[in-house]
């Protein structure tokens, strides 16, 4: 297979070439060479090669050589592969060469076609052939080259041990990668690394966290692997902690990779101190404030409630791609400032930008907050039509929302019964919600028995049925639903809130009494409930799922985890500061409107982010709009 390059004219063309004997042709030869390793640019490499074809050297297996890897380091996999076809008897470095080529460009499957031509013309592989071909990889492939490498016995090679126990890892074949990995004689920062990834990559991170505190060196990469393994698999505390190790270990500092990792794990934990920690830490350390970095700062400012300094770091990206359009655009919607996600989108389009799937979650939630209905179905037809996205569960579900919330029960319904996806748990959860809000029994029941029949019943669908039938007044109905529950052994996922007060996060559930404070706690809520009733706030008891005799016995039990969370943020902070917390599920009826008063009473701000939103609370309402 010869392609036709500037390089394949023919040699009759040029006078024929000294006799390699002489001693002229022996130093040019040096000289050639030298000239090749030079080379720092690919129009370098071309004119040097023009120059070695003048002076008639067209066949010389080392010349040949030299430039056929000179061209594959310069990515200019084409004419690597031309000078390797018009090299006569390729030897194995030829061959290796031009494997390791593919290889590292994600072309596997020609490397492999070469690994067989070079067995076909009886050419030996070497350790570093099979090194380079596990390289990129597939699992079934990496299987056959172990059993080839045993055959030629050069498994015992620590090259292609690490190289094949990385493809393993990769393939999540966590037991050969193991295997392997246990019969090392020598074992170093690679394989340790690609073990450590292996593990990490499965969710077993007690057993890569082991093998990483073994090992005697430890580079960034490594560091980044455990840290990132802790952000992916929901334990930002680990991985904060870890980061913190990193800090204060020698030889080895963090850079862009360990901080977008750590960035998310701040923004899971909805920890704004240690978020602006990190940004300072960013700063302070000189790394580069790439447009990664960026997106990443902004969806950790807007996910941990401070949307101020997610704009200013917007604002100060230079290069903004479309990926921290999208955050910020879903930032504001999701703290239900719809106005200013819009103006974004429309901000985003006079630049140009082609929108993507996420964007129209942002825009699509931004409509939903704002009750824009028409717009709204406008946005969703605009994503279809023009842009050519197919919606997916998530913009199924803000439309649900939107037309939910206006009331437009039947056609959410409808929406959700025509969808060309499988409607998810929480998509009917909204639908069952906004039968409640609009006491639209007839249809709650519809749905949740429906639910029910098709095994997709989860706690939160129940206690939206119980809800209906308690903002209907309909008791049995409630005691029924609760029995139901009970039978299919489904249990309610318990609340935790937590606030973050001077660096460290108090964790509350619901009637929690393990707090040191808790009898100032305690005696907050009491101080806020005397103050409350002369609001004329009356508890919203219907909402709590229990038989209505018990009703009185529990409320003593059921103090919400957020109320907790709450009064301690007004004991240990001073007057006038805004307290942010995070709760693990979806905020009852009571509690917001509890907050609401509870903002009004003490002129605080309050921002809750709970599963699916934020809610800021100023002066007596919420952002939300009352509608979540
Ligand atoms: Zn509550
Ligand atoms: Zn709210």
């Amino acid at each position: 297979m010869t392609s036709l390059t500037p390089f394949t004219t023919p040699s009759n063309l040029y006078p024929a070439p000294p006799s390699p004997t002489s001693i002229h042709h022996h130093l040019r030869f040096e000289q050639a060479s030298l000239l090749i390793d030079k080379c720092q640019t690919i129009h370098h490499l071309l004119q040097t090669h023009a120059y070695l074809l003048r002076h008639g050297f067209h066949h010389h297996p080392i010349l040949t050589f030299k430039l056929q890897r000179s061209y594959s380091s310069f990515s200019r996999l084409h004419l690597a592969r031309t000078l390797f076809d018009q090299t006569p008897n390729p030897n194995i470095f030829s061959y290796t060469s031009i494997i390791h080529s593919y290889t590292i460009n994600s072309l596997p499957n020609q490397a492999i076609l070469l690994y067989h031509q070079m067995l076909e013309n009886g050419v030996q592989p070497n350790a570093f052939t099979f090194s380079s071909l596990s390289k990129n990889c597939s699992l079934q492939l990496a299987k056959a080259l172990h059993s080839q490498s045993l055959k030629l016995s050069l498994d015992s090679d620590a090259y292609v041990r690490t190289a094949l126990l990385d493809a393993y890892a990769r393939g999540g074949d966590v037991n050969s990668a193991h295997q392997l990995f246990d019969t090392m004689p020598l074992r170093n920062l690679v394989s340790s690394t690609a073990m450590i990834t292996c593990y990490a990559k499965g969710g077993d991170l007690s057993k890569s966290q082991k093998l990483f505190d073994a090992m005697e060196e430890r580079d960034v990469v490594c560091w980044n692997v455990m840290i990132d393994g802790y952000t992916q698999h929901g334990l930002p505390d680990q991985s904060l902690a870890l980061f913190r190790e990193m800090l204060s270990a020698k030889d080895v500092r963090p850079n862009e990779v360990t901080v977008l990792s750590v960035l998310s794990a701040c923004g899971q934990l909805g920890s704004l101190e240690s978020g602006k920690w990190l940004h300072s830490y960013i700063e302070a350390n000189k790394i580069k404030f790439s447009v990664r970095v960026g997106t990443a700062l902004i969806d950790m400012y807007c996910k941990c409630g401070s949307l101020d300094d997610a704009c200013s770091v917007f604002d100060k990206i230079v290069d903004k791609d479309v990926v921290a359009w999208n955050s910020m655009i879903v930032g504001y919607a999701i703290h239900g400032l719809s106005q200013e996600a819009l103006q974004l989108f429309s901000r985003m389009r006079g630049w140009s930008f082609q929108p993507t799937d996420i964007t129209f979650i942002g825009v699509l939630n931004a409509c939903s907050h704002a009750g824009l209905v028409e717009e709204g179905r406008g946005f969703f037809r605009l994503m279809k039509d023009e842009f050519g996205i197919e919606p997916k569960i998530e913009h199924y579900g803000c439309m649900v929302d939107l037309l939910g919330r206006a009331g437009l029960l039947e056609e959410a319904y409808e929406l959700v019964k025509n969808m060309e996806i499988e409607p998810d748990p929480v998509l009917w959860g909204s639908l069952l919600g906004a039968c409640r809000l609009h006491k639209n029994i007839a249809l709650g029941e519809n749905i949740a028995e429906f639910l029910v029949d098709k095994g997709l019943a989860n706690s939160g669908t129940y206690i939206l049925l119980s809800n209906i039938y308690a903002a209907a007044g309909k008791w049995e109905e409630v005691a029924r639903v609760r029995t139901m529950m009970k039978d299919s052994g489904i249990r309610k996922e318990p609340g935790c809130s937590l606030i973050e007060v001077s660096n460290k996060t108090h964790e509350f559930v619901a009637g929690d009494l393990k707090h040191p404070e808790s009898k100032e706690i305690y005696d907050m809520l009491e101080e806020l409930n005397g103050l409350l009733k002369a609001q004329g706030y009356s508890p919203k008891t219907e909402i709590v799922l229990h038989d209505i005799k018990e009703i009185e016995k529990e409320r003593v039990l059921e103090v919400h985890s957020e109320k907790l969370a709450i009064a301690f943020g007004l004991i240990s902070t001073r007057p006038g500061t805004t307290i942010r917390i995070v709760k693990n599920l979806r905020v009852c009826s009571d509690c917001h409107a509890v907050t609401k008063l509870i903002s009004k009473i003490t002129g605080r701000k309050i921002i809750l982010r709970d599963r699916s939103r934020f809610h800021h609370f100023v002066d007596g309402s919420c952002s939300c709009r009352d509608y979540w």
